[in-house]
């Protein structure tokens, strides 16, 4: 897992890369998927965003993480409950999804990141993107 300031520093590369103008809004959004951890879905990441800048739009949100993913800087993933969440770890890595409260979490298994795809015919450049492992968050455990 990296830092939030190397994270920071590829997401600033990355723009610059593209052509892509650092603005304030940008850095905003993209820091409130870093920091969230639980992979917010758009509408939650606007929430935490417009605490700080309350002028930005629903809209825009959609947008800048939109072009995030174009240009391979976050990684978006559909959960149990039907909505795209998004995730700053672009490195290969697992999720731990709760049963009961949807929560997701990251877990780094090497073994399984290491794993071969078996080849399938006429398809190629196979690898494995992300294994979803169904369980009880801690939370949820402790309330059972
Ligand atoms: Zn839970
Ligand atoms: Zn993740």
């Amino acid at each position: 897992m990296q830092t939030m300031k190397e994270n920071m520093l590829q997401f600033e590369n990355a723009c610059r890369e593209q052509g892509l103008k650092i603005t304030h809004q940008r850095v905003e959004v993209f820091k409130a998927i870093h920091k969230a951890k639980d992979h917010p879905s758009v509408e939650e990441i606007y929430a935490i965003v417009n605490r700080r800048i309350p002028s930005i739009s629903l809209d825009t949100v959609y947008r800048t993480v939109d072009t995030f993913e174009k240009l391979g800087l976050v990684s978006r993933f559909q959960a149990p409950d039907g909505r795209f969440r998004f995730d700053t770890n672009i490195d290969i890595h697992q999720h731990l999804v709760c049963t009961k409260c949807g929560r997701i979490e990251d877990i780094h298994w090497d073994g399984l990141d290491r794993l071969k795809v078996p080849s399938v015919g006429g398809w190629s450049d196979l690898v494995l993107a992300s294994v979803e492992i169904k369980g009880l968050c801690e939370a949820c455990r402790k309330k059972n």
